[in-house]
């Protein structure tokens, strides 16, 4: 069997843990990062991979069975998912969720007259989060779903943040209630605001000159991000950044409760704790990127999201294998 040829698509902090999550794979081989920057410029992990400039990526169609799109999901992937989805068949982590139908479309529109498959929002949450909500509303058909997050940093909170005019650099935490999770997890089904489920905490360096104002309230009135939260800002030198702040860690779970029979009660729990949100989020990409090229090779074009993919196409095993092994 030839190894599902990847190229990567931007080289942030999923970019570099695709590279690491593509070596764990034993189906699949990376032809190379295709960057905005100067390639000279781009330090790959491994010594031998190579760098092509993005605005070359066309030369690349027959060399590069998935494209896995590593760009941020707030500026980069709204552009480069349909333009490089006419092109490659895709994998993204798009992860503004009020905006995924409009994503779909735009990627459906590009991917099926090209004969593509793009499959977008895939990672935590948008992703094996997504799956585990809908498990609980099909299973427990009476009930409540709730997503608690963290504590972590959050990655597309950071970089909404770290883009807005005047700020140098920003982490994002995200922290679930105790009293909420508790509430929950015993079952008790409580109606709970935005508000009450979480806070935010943000953390910014700011640029020489910026106004501290003007930034703070264009981060907590941010739609989609942080409006409907109670937002801190504080501001901090570059130095405490890196000493306090550089680790992405990140988490939290998806549950379901609901009752069944004459009012019996069930709580079905999915929980993720990370180390590196960044380096699972690539992992869980690597994966779909193997659903997504089996997807295209049996004909099934356009834009695909988790629901719509059988979850064997996810792991090297055969389908018999699996029943053997995992059933
Ligand atoms: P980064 O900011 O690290 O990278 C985004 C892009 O910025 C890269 O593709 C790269 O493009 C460019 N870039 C990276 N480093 C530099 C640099 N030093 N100088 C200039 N440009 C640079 O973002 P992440 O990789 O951490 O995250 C990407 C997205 O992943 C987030 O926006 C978030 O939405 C999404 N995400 C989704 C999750 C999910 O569960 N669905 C979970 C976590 C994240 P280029 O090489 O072309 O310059």
């Amino acid at each position: 069997e030839p190894k599902i040829k990847i190229g990567i698509a931007g080289y942030g902090n999923l970019g570099k843990g695709v590279e690491y999550a593509i070596s764990q794979q034993p189906d699949m081989e990376l032809v190379g990062i295709f960057s905005r920057r100067d390639p000279s410029s781009v330090h790959p992990v491994g010594d031998s991979v190579a760098v092509y400039p993005l605005a070359d990526v066309e030369k690349y169609v027959e060399d590069v069975d998935v494209m896995i799109l590593c760009g941020g999901s707030r500026s980069d992937l709204p552009e480069q998912g349909p333009a490089l989805a006419k092109l490659f068949t895709t994998v993204d982590s798009f992860d503004t969720h009020a905006k995924i139908p409009e994503y779909f479309d735009a990627l459906d529109e590009a991917a099926k007259p090209a004969g593509t498959t793009a499959v977008l929002s895939v990672g935590w949450d948008p992703g094996l989060f997504s799956l585990n909500r809908l498990y609980g509303e099909s299973v427990l058909a009476e009930g409540a779903t709730y997503t608690f997050w963290g504590k972590g940093l959050s990655q597309g909170h950071s970089d909404a943040v770290r883009r807005i005019d005047g700020v140098k650099n920003a982490v994002q935490y995200t922290i679930p209630s105790e009293e909420a999770v508790e509430k929950v997890r015993a079952g008790e089904q409580p109606e709970l605001s935005t508000r009450e489920k979480h806070v935010r905490e943000c953390y910014v360096v700011l640029e020489e000159g910026a106004d501290a104002a003007t930034v703070e309230e264009t981060i907590v009135t941010m739609p989609d991000y942080f409006s409907d939260y109670d937002t801190t800002v504080s501001f901090i030198n570059e130095e405490e950044m890196q000493k306090n702040h550089s680790a992405m860690p990140h988490g939290g779970f998806v549950i379901r409760s609901g009752k069944t029979g004459n009012g019996t009660k069930q709580v079905m729990e999915y929980s993720l704790t990370l180390d590196s949100n960044p380096e699972f989020t690539s992992s869980v990409l690597t994966a779909y990127a193997r659903a997504a090229f089996r997807l295209n090779k049996s004909g099934q074009h356009g834009a695909k999201t988790v629901f719509d993919i059988p979850t064997g196409l996810l792991s090297p095993k055969s389908a018999a294998q699996l029943r053997k092994e995992l059933l």
